[in-house]
């Protein structure tokens, strides 16, 4: 039997839907809690052509919610991790890679949709600035703690609407539930099929795993939405700090050169993407795309590491 005979047998879907599944071309940004479900999914799906764009490394705190990768992939590349485990559920899956941060000079051409998986709210808004300039749908997913929102961006509104008007403040959140980012990411990819079928829902959803509540939100166009109107304020975001108990984290949208940074520094691991240093009692996982993951580091003291290494 074929394989998505189970999937075409479906009258939302029959077998012209399972064409178009089957040729729709998806960039999937951010390969972690909801991305790499996400990723998954969709290649069980069908979509045979996939694109995963992420600069991160497979840390052992991830594997309580990432979903596709495994022991053995600790310390690799999450999108070359990625890409192996959908090339061997589906073969005739097309994966490309990129392992880099998203930024608005990525090229997007050619794509159906794309997928927000990073769980960021600066590189969200920078997203939903890309794909309205380039007239691609969007589908969005947030999860923090047990719950998290799902929202198709196909016009306005979008996710600024949604946002209206509040800026970015904090996304250093200390707990999540790996049921909740995969029930997030699953209804994401529910909202991706059916937006390539021509049917992409209006309303957010709003979803708690723990306390089983799920919320449709309808959202209305914001008129005072720069990106409605063809302002994107949000294509090259500046540094943006953030702090909680356990681990603080800053980001700079430039490159960082890790031969030099590494030069005054005593560095405990060399991932080569990636340098881990000792930092008072803690430690900093410096990120050559221009992000540092603090981690049992105090706040004003990261911070002003921040300032000095992303100045
Ligand atoms: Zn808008």
């Amino acid at each position: 039997m074929d394989r998505h005979a189970y999937q075409a047998a479906l009258p939302q879907v029959g077998m012209k839907g399972q064409e178009r599944i089957n040729s729709a071309k998806v960039m999937i940004i951010g390969v972690g809690a909801l991305g790499s479900v996400v990723a998954e999914l969709l290649c069980r799906a069908g979509i045979r052509d996939i694109t995963l764009c992420d600069y991160d490394i497979i840390e052992e705190s991830n594997l309580q919610r990432q979903g596709l990768y495994t022991t053995g992939d600790l310390s690799r590349l999450k999108v070359e991790a990625a890409k192996e485990h959908l090339i061997a559920i589906d073969p005739l899956c097309l994966v490309a890679t990129i392992a880099e941060p998203f930024s608005s000079q990525t090229d997007m051409r050619g794509y159906d949709l794309i997928i927000d998986g990073t769980d960021s709210l600066d590189a969200r808004l920078l997203i939903n600035d890309v794909a309205r300039r380039s007239d691609i749908p969007l589908v969005i997913g947030t999860a923090s703690g047990t719950r998290g929102m799902v929202f198709a961006v196909t016009g306005s509104p979008c996710w600024q609407c949604v946002m209206r008007g509040k800026s970015a403040t904090d996304d250093c959140d200390s707990g999540v539930l790996g049921s909740a980012t995969h029930a997030i990411a699953s209804l994401q990819a529910s909202v991706a099929l059916r937006v390539l079928l021509g049917d992409a829902p209006k309303d957010l959803i709003e979803f708690d795993a723990w306390n089983m509540e799920l919320r449709s939100i309808l959202v209305e166009r914001n008129h005072s939405c720069e990106a409605c109107r063809g302002l994107y304020q949000h294509l090259s975001p500046g540094l943006r700090f953030c702090a909680s108990a356990t681990r603080a984290l800053a980001r700079a949208p430039r490159v960082l050169h890790l031969d030099k940074i590494k030069e005054g520094l005593q560095v405990e691991k060399d991932y080569g993407t990636a340098i881990l240093i000792k930092l008072g009692e803690g430690t900093a996982l410096i990120h050559q795309h221009g992000t540092i993951e603090f981690s049992g580091v105090d706040g004003a003291e990261a911070k002003r590491f921040a300032e000095k290494m992303l100045k």
